[in-house]
């Protein structure tokens, strides 16, 4: 008898544990909630930035209220931007955002929403700087780029054309110091952001020349994994475009 009681024990301990198992491993990317993690990048007003010890920014309220719209749960995480898709693809996030364009190559290893906001990239400089005027000059020139972006992709792709050297940065406000202090001559830089961060701060930096390209930014998941999830998105941006939204969020970054 005591045996059987003995036996019954442990196939309920098995059978318990078994259940504990399985509950954890269909929650992609969290345990401990059943909310999405979202990837952001560290800094990237008007996109995403702290203020007040609170994240803000497009990407912010755009993924809060497409949660809202779906009937899902968010929680950001703020990250260097080379680290967004490695994340995901090491199952630590479930979203990836942080003005991240749409690339071809970006493509193998994600799925991107319908594309969310034009932009593309621009020169910067110096503002007191009247020696470049376009990408045509940089010869034997210095450009810092941030890892991991469209912009350190098209500064590596196009340095046999125009002769330059490149310093790697991690994030946008080393990017800007760079050429604050004179250790770079010119930065690639979303136009979008640069032209913000001109307006909203005293960075001594200008636009040179032309937008280099134009691409889009939208919000990624891990390719092939999450179609329901990338749905769920495309379906909320399509609501936020329809009901105001999604105008209501750029108006508040980016209006007047
Ligand atoms: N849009 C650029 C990219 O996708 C830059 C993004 C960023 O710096 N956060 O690479």
């Amino acid at each position: 008898m005591k045996y059987i009681i003995y036996f019954g024990l442990m196939i309920s301990l098995i059978l318990l544990l078994v259940a504990c198992g399985s509950e954890d491993s269909d929650t992609s990317g969290n345990s401990d909630s059943n909310a999405y993690t979202v990837g952001v990048d560290v800094t990237y007003p008007p996109f995403e930035f702290q203020e007040d010890g609170e994240m803000k920014g497009i990407d912010i309220d755009l993924i809060h209220a497409i949660a809202e719209d779906q009937g899902f749960e968010v929680k950001i995480e703020a990250m260097d931007f080379s680290g967004i898709i490695p994340a995901m693809q090491a199952g630590e996030l479930d979203i990836g955002m942080g003005g991240m364009s749409i690339t071809e190559e970006r493509k193998e290893t994600v799925d991107f929403s319908d594309p969310y906001f034009e932009s593309g990239l621009s020169l910067v400089i110096a503002s007191d700087n009247t020696e470049i005027n376009s990408i045509e000059d940089l010869e034997g020139k210095i450009i810092a780029v941030k890892n991991g972006t469209t912009g350190a992709k098209f500064a590596a792709d196009n340095q046999g054309d125009y002769g330059y050297e490149i310093i790697q940065v991690k994030d946008s406000t080393s990017m800007f110091q760079e050429v604050a202090n004179g250790n770079a001559d010119a930065l690639l830089e979303d136009y979008p952001v640069i032209m913000y961060a001109i307006a909203t701060s005293d960075l001594e930096l200008k636009v040179a020349g032309d937008k280099l390209n134009g691409d889009n930014y939208g919000i990624s998941v891990l390719k092939g994994k999450n179609d329901d999830l990338l749905q769920k998105i495309n379906d909320g941006l399509a609501n936020l475009r329809e009901n105001g939204k999604y105008d209501e969020i750029i108006d508040k970054y980016l209006g007047e």
